[in-house]
């Protein structure tokens, strides 16, 4: 291992995640989200761990060419639509499913000849983000089902608040969509990971649709270890984290009672103590919103960040009896330490903690 800041991850555990989530959804068809550099988890290594599912979803046409340039020939769903005109015909070149949610990307394919691509049509159920309303979702599916640049039409919706199990939305969101997909013939998806593990009674709903192998489900966050739900964690929900983020101590010197620490000096030193300095910052995805008393993980010890996080560095309170020297490895998070709970500290949600992971150091890809 390095000193500077490094992600180890578990290929092993991703895989494990996806077995747990199949099973889960029996019947289910899953496409798995490996946008955002699958996480920050290494999209090409995470793909190669995921070779089970039946298509990777992603969110950008870059990350289509780096996966077919690598090989990989699964179904490819482009969840954000294409932003372009241009950016259909690459998605077609690339054999990319886009996701269709506007009047404009249905004139763009009625008005293109050429192969038939199969296309996902995505509809607003409660989100307002993207996705046709639900009054002009029929009319743009017909018309999609009557399109020669058309070969398949699948239907999919996407929840606003499924990771909080108390909160209706989800359910009207359910309603909404079985209405709509009633006596629709084709294949439909719902339920990212929070669908899946938060409501999984409310999806056995669909069961003639799964009996028939035409649902399909778009886990993302789980896949990787960090529970969809806050207030669960990961292992109760039987998933595996599969990231673990490491640098080490590249200094370890004395601070004085009253002695200021950091840009800023924020933070001020209670007693004779101990401060380690270690190789990770802001440049490395340890965000400098991770406030001070957030800690992190020093020879099987929690001791605190303390002061503002720089580009490169942090500096931790070791304590004033610290034994640990230079070149102890430091846990910012991973065993001991879940994402989830650094997260908290940050105000932030652990999807972009993880994604936020700048892979300065080359990441350690495990079993
Ligand atoms: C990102 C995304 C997902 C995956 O969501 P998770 O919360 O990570 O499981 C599923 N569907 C759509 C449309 C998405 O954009």
């Amino acid at each position: 291992m390095t000193f500077g800041a490094c992600a180890r991850i578990r290929l092993g555990a991703v895989t494990h995640n996806f077995q747990a989530i199949r099973n889960r959804a029996p019947g289910c068809r899953a496409m798995a989200v490996i946008k955002g550099n699958a996480y920050g988890h290494g999209m090409l290594a995470c793909a190669g761990a995921l070779a089970e599912a039946d298509a990777f979803a992603i969110a950008r046409l870059s990350e289509a060419r780096t996966l077919r340039e690598a090989g990989v020939d699964k179904p490819l769903v482009m969840l954000g639509g294409v932003f372009s005109r241009a950016d259909l015909e690459l998605a077609v070149s690339l054999e990319v499913s886009p996701c269709i949610h506007s009047d404009e990307h249905v004139r763009w394919l009625e008005s293109r000849d050429g192969p038939g691509l199969p296309v996902w049509v995505k509809v607003d159920t409660g989100m307002n983000r993207l996705g046709f309303r639900l009054e002009d979702a029929p009319g743009a599916i017909s018309r999609l089902q009557n399109c020669d640049s058309v070969s398949d039409v699948k239907v999919m919706t996407h929840f606003a608040n499924a990771d909080n199990p108390s909160d209706e939305t989800t359910r009207v969101q359910i309603e909404r969509f079985k209405d709509l997909i009633d006596g629709f013939p084709g294949d439909v998806s719902v339920a990212n990971s929070a669908g899946l593990f938060g409501w999984a009674n409310e999806l056995r709903e669909f069961e003639t649709i799964i009996d028939a192998g035409r649902l399909w489900i778009r886990p993302g966050i789980a896949l990787y270890g960090v529970s969809p739900i806050p207030g669960r964690s990961a292992a109760e929900l039987g998933l595996k984290a599969a990231m673990q983020f490491e640098a080490r101590l590249i200094l370890v010197k004395p601070v004085l009672a009253g002695e200021h620490v950091g840009y800023g000096g924020t933070w001020r030193s209670g007693q004779d103590s101990t401060l380690g300095i270690v190789a990770v910052g802001y440049g490395d995805g340890y965000t400098r919103y991770i406030p001070g008393g957030t800690p992190v993980i020093v020879n099987g010890r929690r001791v605190p960040v303390v002061g503002i996080i720089s580009m490169d560095l942090t500096v931790v309170d070791l304590g004033p009896d610290a034994t640990d020297r230079a070149g102890d490895p430091v846990i910012l998070w991973g065993d001991g330490l879940p994402v989830e709970s650094v997260a908290e500290y940050a105000g932030t949600v652990p999807y972009q903690l993880v994604t936020g992971v700048t892979h300065r150091e080359q990441a350690i890809f495990e079993k």
